[in-house]
C-alpha cells in the first residue's frame, strides 16, 4: 500500500488500536489519525471502569473478549514491557428476589476460559468484606478476570503507529468526508485533507461522522453512565473483587484509597462531552449504601 493514505477519525481507544493495526500491516502507508479534543481518549475512554470480564454482554462480545484475552496478558514485544492486565475477580451479589437473575449470570459463566463459581453468602463476605452478607441471598465469582490499564494500553498504541510513522492531528474534527477518485475528501477544522481509505473510529459520534460522508449510519445509540468516585473505607482493601448487583443496579471497586461507582445505567444520550447528573450519583450512592456497611 506504498503511497496510500488511511484517515482514522477517532482518538480513543478503538482509533488508536485500528491507527496501529494498520501501520504495521501496511508499513508503507500513511497513516494520520484525526482527533477533535485537544486531547486523546479525552470521552469513554478516559472514563472507563477498566474491568476485563470475558462473560460480559451478548456472545460476539464474549467470542472478541476471549480473542484478546492472551495479547493483553502478554503484549507483543516492543508495543508494551507489561502486561496490560492485573488479576481482579468479580463478584455479582443477589437478594433472595435477584436469585433468577444470578442463575443466568452463572450460567452463561460456565463458558468462559474459567467457569464461575456459585458463593454461599459467607463465601461473598470474604471476597468483598463491606458487603451486607445477611441481605443476600448467594454469589457468583468470576475468578479470572483483570483490571485493564486502558492508559498504558492506549499509549502503547499511539507510540508504536507513531514509531511506524504514523502522524497524529489533536483539535481536528472531520466535519464531512466526501468521495474523491477512488478516495475521499475530507472537511476538517483545519482544512482540506485527502485519505484513500477512511476508518470511522468515532464512537459516540460513530454515525454522525457515517452520515457526513453520505455512509448509512448502522444505528448506533450513544447512552450515558454515571460513575465516579468516592473515599475508600481507610483499609487494606487487596484482593477485593469488582462487586456487582445481580441485576447492574450498582457496582463498586477499590481504586487505591477511593473507590469507583456506578449506577450502571443505560440513559439514551445524544453524543456530547457528557457529564454525571447528579440524581443518578445520588441513587447509586444510595443503593451501594443499603447493600454494605
Ligand atoms: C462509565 C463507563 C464504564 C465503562 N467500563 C468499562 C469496563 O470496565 N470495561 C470495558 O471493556 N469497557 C468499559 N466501558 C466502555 C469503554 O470505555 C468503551 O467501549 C470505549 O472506551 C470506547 O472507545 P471508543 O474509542 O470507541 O470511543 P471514545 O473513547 O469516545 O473515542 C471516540 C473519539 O472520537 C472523537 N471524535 C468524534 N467525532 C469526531 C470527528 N468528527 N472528528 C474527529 N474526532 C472525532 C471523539 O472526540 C473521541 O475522542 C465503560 C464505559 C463507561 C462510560
Amino acid at each position: 500500500m506504498g503511497n496510500v493514505r488511511i484517515a482514522v477519525v477517532g482518538g480513543g481507544i478503538a482509533g488508536a488500536t485500528a491507527a496501529y493495526h494498520l501501520s504495521e500491516v501496511h508499513p508503507d502507508a500513511e497513516v494520520l489519525l484525526l482527533e477533535a479534543e485537544r486531547v486523546l481518549a479525552h470521552h469513554t475512554t478516559g472514563r472507563s471502569a477498566a474491568i476485563f470480564v470475558e462473560n460480559l454482554a451478548t456472545p460476539p462480545n464474549r467470542i472478541m473478549l476471549r480473542a484478546g484475552r492472551d495479547f493483553l496478558w502478554d503484549p507483543p514485544e516492543g508495543l508494551a514491557d507489561h502486561p496490560i492486565l492485573t488479576h481482579r475477580t468479580v463478584m455479582h451479589v443477589a437478594t433472595e428476589a435477584q436469585v433468577g437473575a444470578l442463575e443466568e449470570t452463572y450460567a452463561a459463566g460456565q463458558a468462559v476460559t474459567t467457569p464461575s463459581e456459585w458463593l454461599t453468602p459467607e463465601e461473598a463476605a470474604v471476597h468483598f468484606p463491606p458487603i451486607r452478607s445477611e441481605l443476600l441471598a448467594a454469589a457468583v465469582l468470576e475468578p479470572e478476570c483483570a483490571d485493564i490499564d486502558v492508559g498504558g494500553l492506549h499509549q502503547a498504541y499511539i507510540r508504536g503507529m507513531r514509531r511506524n510513522g504514523g502522524t497524529i492531528a489533536t483539535s481536528r474534527r472531520v466535519d464531512a468526508a466526501r468521495p474523491d477518485g477512488d478516495g475521499w475528501r475530507l472537511d476538517t477544522t483545519d482544512g482540506e485533507v485527502g485519505a484513500d481509505v477512511l476508518v470511522n473510529a468515532a464512537g459516540s459520534w460513530g454515525d454522525l461522522v457515517a452520515a457526513s460522508a453520505g455512509v448509512e449510519p448502522v444505528g448506533l445509540q450513544p447512552n450515558r453512565r454515571t460513575a465516579f468516585m468516592v473515599n475508600g473505607p481507610g483499609v487494606d482493601a487487596t484482593g477485593w473483587a469488582f462487586t456487582i448487583d445481580a441485576e447492574s443496579r450498582w457496582y463498586t471497586k477499590d481504586d487505591g484509597p477511593q473507590m469507583l461507582c456506578s449506577l450502571v445505567e443505560e440513559t439514551p444520550f445524544e453524543p456530547c462531552d457528557v457529564k454525571p447528573d447528579e440524581a443518578d450519583v445520588a441513587l447509586a450512592i444510595e443503593r451501594i449504601n443499603e447493600a454494605t456497611t
